[in-house]
């Protein structure tokens, strides 16, 4: 076993060949440092599960479809505390069951990593990865998308508070702010109207703003007129999920980044790790960008103790991405909504499959499709029932002469329980109908003592469009066809 401190930290207690694959392989990848930490650290604990239950497994290359299915077994029993290096910090989660979407992540780190070690040959191909480490049915039913969507009160009071910071906001800033406040501001407002990423924001180039009105670009010294339509252009760089691209955002944060780029002292350009360019970083101060913690650390605990709303609700606490997906859905529920399509374009997606993630139908919106659809009026609809009160007075119904009437449109349905028939459009040789163009119907219809009332009643499309149009039934009208009438 590795005591822990010839390779990384996390690989105390693994076996020592399965250390040596996990660490040529953390040497070897190309993905990002943090993604490849993630990966070693999930990977160790399958290390220590194959010591402990398969010892003949402590070398990846020999696993085999039966290890796969022990382990996906394995993750799907996983509680919190198993097979890690430390229990000391878990407190009182240990023993408590990991969550769905922990063991989705598990098997699918588990799948990159043997993917790698087929593909660079370090290992045999005896088994398919992705098959023998698919996620099962059960827990993937568990999984969906779920956008942490800021409650539009609160949402409101965040902004007032955007909009209107100042320095005393700061705890512990009576001798002034570590950042100048054009600076925060200009941080502040792009995290609340922007809809980037945590690391976009931070990796914005001094410049990136633009102004157009109809198509084009406005001189800066012509801002003064602009009309109200004028836009603001948001250069985003290279990011996670794609290249560079530009987004139309509100003013107020073009003219908060002018306010901080018009006083921002001269610096030296920065490597930018992503692209490994140096460039002006637009959010740095004294040759430092501003953390991408700064947003999470600093800016929501200030935002939210000046609007005084809680830092955190039932799904946890507010982070920088809540503010992304929390506008991805105004602009969706919006009275005149984006497109998925513009979202996409707008979010920087790759696909829109992604976008859907964040684009949450608000049960306002939902309401409203609900109610506009008229599922209930399209479904009860009232009809109109003649009421004979000749023959109730003169005793008539005691013989049991008919006395209501159920307007059919093309006949009248003396059947008392009229809506529960199940014939009702078949009613030619029922003896309760009686066509519209009978003379019963005239002398009926003639009677000065008679009374309209209407009743809701559940009608079918059929039974809807007979009774509006006062269209033939279809037994009607087949009945006709035979006849060649
Ligand atoms: S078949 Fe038509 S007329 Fe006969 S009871 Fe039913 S609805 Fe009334």
């Amino acid at each position: 076993m590795r005591p822990g401190f010839n390779h990384a930290p996390g690989l105390l207690d693994v076996p020592e060949v399965w250390a040596d694959f996990l660490q040529r392989w953390y040497d070897t990848s190309t993905l990002t440092s943090k993604v490849r930490a993630g990966i070693r650290v999930n990977m160790a604990k399958a290390g220590r599960w194959a010591a402990a239950q398969y010892p003949e497994a402590t070398d990846p290359g020999q696993w085999r479809r039966s290890t796969c299915a022990a382990w996906v077994a394995a993750v799907d029993r996983m509680t919190v505390g198993d097979w890690v290096a430390r229990r000391d910090h878990l407190h009182g989660r240990l023993g408590t069951p990991i969550s769905p979407r922990t063991k989705a992540h598990i098997l699918m780190v588990s799948r990159a990593f043997f993917r790698d070690l087929q593909e660079w040959e370090w290992s045999d191909r005896c088994f398919d990865p992705a098959r023998a480490l698919a996620v099962p049915r059960s827990v993937a039913a568990l999984i969906g998308t779920d956008p942490r969507v800021i409650a539009d009160e609160i949402w409101a009071k965040l902004l007032w508070a955007g909009l209107n910071l100042v320095p005393g906001d700061f705890p512990g800033t009576h001798t002034g702010t570590y950042y100048p406040m054009e600076l925060i501001r200009a941080l502040t407002l792009t995290w609340l109207f922007s809809g980037l990423r945590s690391d976009e924001i931070s990796r914005l180039r001094v410049g990136c703003i633009r102004w157009q009105h109809d198509g084009m670009p406005v001189p800066g010294d012509s801002r003064e007129i602009l009309a109200d339509d004028a836009i603001f252009l948001l250069d985003v760089p290279v990011h996670k999920t794609g290249t560079a691209f530009t987004k139309p955002v509100d003013p107020i944060v073009g003219q908060a980044i002018e306010a901080w780029q018009a006083v921002r002292p001269d610096q030296p350009k920065r490597l930018d790790r992503k692209t490994s360019e140096h460039d002006d970083l637009l959010f740095s101060v004294r040759a430092h960008p501003v953390a991408k913690s700064y947003i999470n650390q600093t800016i929501i605990p200030a935002l939210c103790a000046k609007a005084a709303v809680p830092t955190a609700d039932v799904r946890g606490t507010i982070t920088s991405h809540w503010a992304r997906s929390t506008i991805a859905s105004q602009l969706y529920n919006a009275k005149e909504p984006m497109t998925l399509f513009e979202l996409q374009a707008w979010l920087g997606h790759r696909t829109p499959n992604t976008t859907q993630h964040y684009a949450k139908i608000t049960p306002n919106t939902l309401s409203k499709a609900y109610t506009e659809a008229g599922y209930f009026a399209r479904n009860v609809r009232t009809i109109e029932v003649l009421l004979d009160r000749d023959a109730v007075t003169s005793g008539a119904t005691a013989q049991g002469e008919p006395w209501q009437y159920y307007d059919l449109g093309h006949g009248l349905c003396s059947y008392t329980f009229f809506e529960q028939c199940p014939h009702r459009m078949a009613c030619a040789k029922c003896d309760f109908y009686t066509p519209k163009d009978s003379t019963k119907v005239q002398l009926l219809e003639a009677k000065d003592n008679l009374q309209r009332m209407l009743v809701a009643i559940p009608l079918t499309d059929d039974e809807r469009a007979a009774v509006e149009d006062g269209q033939t039934p279809p037994c009607q009208t087949r009945q006709r066809r035979q006849k060649g009438t």
